[in-house]
């Protein structure tokens, strides 16, 4: 049996929320991944059952690969309907921040957020919340997913037994996200205990698993086959990998949201490599979007906080930088140097 996770005050903080709620608002991070997504929809799911008015609320889009989760089509975004979008978090009395803890991580949406007097509940994993965020912050970055910490909450919550195979179904693509199908991040017992529970109510995994990592485009697979011949650059003596992505490669394989995604693991295939980083210039704004990804203790949230005005996770860090991709690449160049010494 998994113990209890919130303390009792903050269960009980978190009851009274709930009960006092009416038009709750869920949303996510911007540039929302399977765990932010898979969160927002369980979490919408339960609340719908409970009888609330439910709306997920996401600054951009989700990647295409997503669109299969049950749910996904009453998602709305603030990209190009923001009065629609700020209409709906200004009337919510209730706004859940799931996988985020910072809100700065909702970008463009962050003043409609500000504005709105909604009591605010974060539940993340990520490191460093801004505690001043919501009335109740569940934080605890030792988790491999918003999902399984939201899982644990809605197990506190007495939730489990009506949890609908839906709900179970955006929970494990969420914990199966952020944990590269469970390679990475993902030796907690505890992950595979709710693997079992969820199972029980009639999820597929290795259909959830195919959903997600097996719909490739060929012009996908065919982008990877460019990344990997042409643009992969190794450094520190095959300890770090690096490569670029312009928009006029973008276009030529017909890039669309998400294809970006697992391409910056896959040098980690390489015997020896420690730090893998991609940059891509961003299809909206002129920035370069940085992921980090690592092996081992080698801290890509410290890299990405020192040199990528970003942060995130021990193994998965992104940021963003204001330049050009040349200069990008020179900025790769000496973090990987300044951290040389970490990758033996
Ligand atoms: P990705 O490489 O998939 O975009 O991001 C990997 C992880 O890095 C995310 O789950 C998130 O924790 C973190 N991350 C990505 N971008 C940013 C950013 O701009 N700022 C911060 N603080 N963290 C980020
Ligand atoms: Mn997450």
């Amino acid at each position: 049996m998994l113990p209890s996770i919130l303390p009792q005050k903050d269960l009980f903080a978190l009851v009274r929320i709930i009960q006092e709620s009416r038009h709750v608002v869920v949303c996510g991070h911007r540039g929302p991944d399977g765990d932010a997504l898979g969160s927002c929809l369980a979490l919408a799911e339960y609340l719908q059952q409970l009888g609330k008015s439910v709306s997920v609320v996401l600054p951009t889009p989700f990647p295409d690969f997503l669109r299969w989760m049950p749910g996904t089509h009453a998602v709305q975004f603030y990209v190009h309907h923001e009065r629609q979008a700020t209409q709906v978090i200004l009337s919510a009395d209730t706004i859940f921040c799931l996988d985020f803890s910072q809100p700065s991580r909702l970008q463009e949406m962050q003043g409609a957020f500000m504005r709105s007097r909604a009591t605010r509940v974060v539940i993340d994993h990520h490191l460093a919340p801004d505690l001043s965020m919501a009335r109740l912050v569940v934080s605890r970055p030792e988790m491999s997913s918003t999902c399984e910490l939201l899982f644990r909450v809605l197990l506190d919550l007495g939730a489990f037994e009506t949890l609908s195979r839906n709900a179970a179904v955006c929970l494990y693509t969420g914990m199966m996200t952020d944990t590269g199908g469970f390679t990475y991040n993902s030796s907690r017992p505890e992950i595979y205990e709710i693997i079992s529970m969820l199972l029980t109510k009639g999820i597929d995994k290795d259909r959830i698993y195919r959903n997600v990592f097996h719909v490739y485009s060929t012009d996908r697979l065919r982008l990877t086959g460019y990344v990997l011949y042409e643009k992969l650059q190794f450094l520190a003596g095959g300890k770090a990998a690096y490569f670029t992505l312009t928009r006029e490669e973008m276009q030529r394989f017909r890039f669309i949201r998400g294809d970006a995604e697992g391409l910056v693991n896959m040098p980690l295939q390489v015997k020896g490599l420690r730090l893998s980083i991609s940059l891509r210039e961003d299809t909206e704004r002129d920035v370069v979007r940085v992921s980090l990804r690592s092996v081992d203790d080698f801290p890509c949230n410290r890299m990405a906080e020192e040199f990528f005005n970003g942060g995130g996770h021990l193994n998965a860090s992104g940021g963003e930088l204001p330049f050009p991709l040349s200069e990008a690449v020179r900025t790769v160049e000496r973090a990987v140097e300044a951290y040389e010494s970490l990758m033996q």
